[in-house]
């Protein structure tokens, strides 16, 4: 049976008052023990996290990694230095840096390989548009996103992957998809995946992500093909989170 992951991504968010208040709350409530949980933190905390979590069983991840190890690249984290971070994790393609900030699938190949070079478990995010879900183009697009990573890192490497569905139209609006429609897509996800390689389906968690809340969680990681969640505004409030966290246990 696969193992239920819980991941919270504060995004721009917090000052290093909230991280600490959250992560004193998450060591508190013992998360991490009966389901993985992941906090992907902005990059300037990563060492506060790092220093708060490290004899705990919760991981931390960065938001987004550099398509480069090392340079001339301004403003960039190579995964090298988020591995230097203790991070275990980086977000890939989070539907935010692909519509605001360049990263084609191509690229999310790129940072897949590259996280997976240094021994971070990149997790992958891809979705749909409303415009493309109203035009039945759901699974077009999701498998073109997972296609890029596969055909750069190799099916065999999306072993040591996470993949997180998250319908643009879910994410930061309050509209959660329906457990049915979640399930559908992780099950077609699935599915592609196990038309290249049957082991790598089975045992690959499959997240969801848009809107989850204290009171669609439960449901939703219910589904037989919802490994957990990537949590965005409910995994800043601490009380909110936990309660996430224990619908996966
Ligand atoms: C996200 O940012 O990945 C996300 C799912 O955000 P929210 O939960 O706020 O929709």
């Amino acid at each position: 049976m696969r193992r239920k992951l819980v991941a919270a991504n504060w995004k721009m968010n917090g000052d290093t008052a909230l991280v600490s208040g959250l992560l004193s709350g998450f060591l508190e409530a013992e998360l991490g023990a009966k389901c993985d949980v992941a906090i992907f933190a902005p990059t300037i905390f990563l060492p506060q996290v790092a220093a708060t979590l490290k004899e705990s069983k919760i991981r931390w991840g960065g938001q987004n990694s550099a398509a480069y190890l090392k340079g001339a690249y301004t403003g960039e984290t190579s995964s090298v230095m988020l591995k230097e971070c203790g991070c275990q994790y980086v977000l890939v393609g989070h539907s935010e840096r692909r519509a605001l900030f360049g990263d084609t699938n191509e690229i999310c190949g790129v940072k897949t390989e590259l996280a997976l070079s240094e021994g971070l478990i990149p997790v992958v995010c891809v979705g749909e548009t409303l415009e493309q879900r109203e035009a039945n183009q759901t699974m077009d697009i999701v498998r073109e996103q997972l296609r890029a990573v596969i055909d750069q890192v190799g099916i065999d490497a999306l072993a040591s992957c996470v993949i997180a569905y998250e319908p643009v139209w879910a994410i930061g609006t309050g509209v959660t998809a329906s457990p049915d429609q979640a399930q559908a897509v992780h099950a077609d996800i699935r599915a592609y995946v196990a038309e290249q390689r049957a082991s790598v389906a089975e045992k690959i968690q499959i997240l969801y992500g848009g809107s989850v809340t204290a009171g669609t969680a439960q449901e939703l990681f219910g589904m037989p093909d919802v490994d957990g969640g990537l949590v965005g505004g409910a995994s800043l409030k601490l009380s909110e989170f936990v309660t996430i966290c224990h619908s996966a246990e």
